[in-house]
């Protein structure tokens, strides 16, 4: 079984929104829903850039660099003091190991902050892939592929748990059955013959799982 992080696993969104705040703070200028919506779903190489353009900084390299630099750092302190596990996500965990069902973090975020996520919940995990240690990101089916082949599992028996369009899709095009939590509001997902969507990871069973990746 392969967990996602952010959004399914815990909930940074939170945090996100309130380093994304102190930072137009810091570079003189105001957050705002628009400069939201131009970075959702964006790696921080596009985001960082995207942010002081809007709050009117010439982003270069030096600036990039140091801006990634402190928002990171942020995080890392957020995750460490604030962060909070996405309801059902814990027990799930927990009901997997002891079924003895191999479990891995696959995840689009740093290897600073999946590292950070790992310290703060204590939770343990087969494998561990974060979005800088893969060369194509989600939607890309390549970070549930790799994690597969590491596993030693194949795809077509192993099931991703996500909470985004992007994550869904690359679970389905690596040929894994997939349960969408979707976190945000704005998000909708269609069930599919080897997709189960629900509110909350807390209706789901190692049980439910095993059933959804036998479907043909
Ligand atoms: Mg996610």
């Amino acid at each position: 079984v392969l967990f996602d992080m952010d959004g399914l696993l815990v909930d940074t969104e939170p945090l996100w929104s309130l380093a994304e705040i102190e930072l137009a703070e810091h570079l003189g200028g105001a957050w705002t829903d628009a400069l939201k919506a131009a970075i959702v779903g964006t790696r921080l190489e596009v985001a960082v850039p995207t942010i002081l353009t809007g709050l009117g900084h010439l982003p270069t390299p030096e600036l990039v660099a140091e801006t990634t630099g402190r928002l990171l750092a942020r995080m890392v302190q957020l995750f460490a003091g604030e962060l909070l596990p996405r309801p059902g996500a814990v027990a799930l965990h927990t009901a997997l190991r002891a079924a003895g069902i191999p479990v891995a973090l696959v995840s689009s975020s740093y290897r600073v902050l999946v590292d950070a996520v790992l310290h703060r919940t204590g939770l343990a995990f087969d494998l561990t892939l974060a979005g800088d240690e893969v060369v194509r990101a989600k939607p890309d089916p390549e970070p549930y592929l790799a994690a597969c082949r590491v596993l030693g599992a194949e795809p077509a028996r192993a099931v991703v748990l996500e909470d985004s369009p992007a994550g869904v899709a690359s679970g389905e095009a690596a040929g894994c059955a997939v349960v969408a939590v979707p976190d945000l509001a704005a998000v909708r997902f269609d069930p599919a013959p080897r997709r189960l969507v629900v509110s909350s990871l807390a209706q789901i069973t190692p049980a439910q799982l095993r059933e959804l990746a036998a479907r043909p």
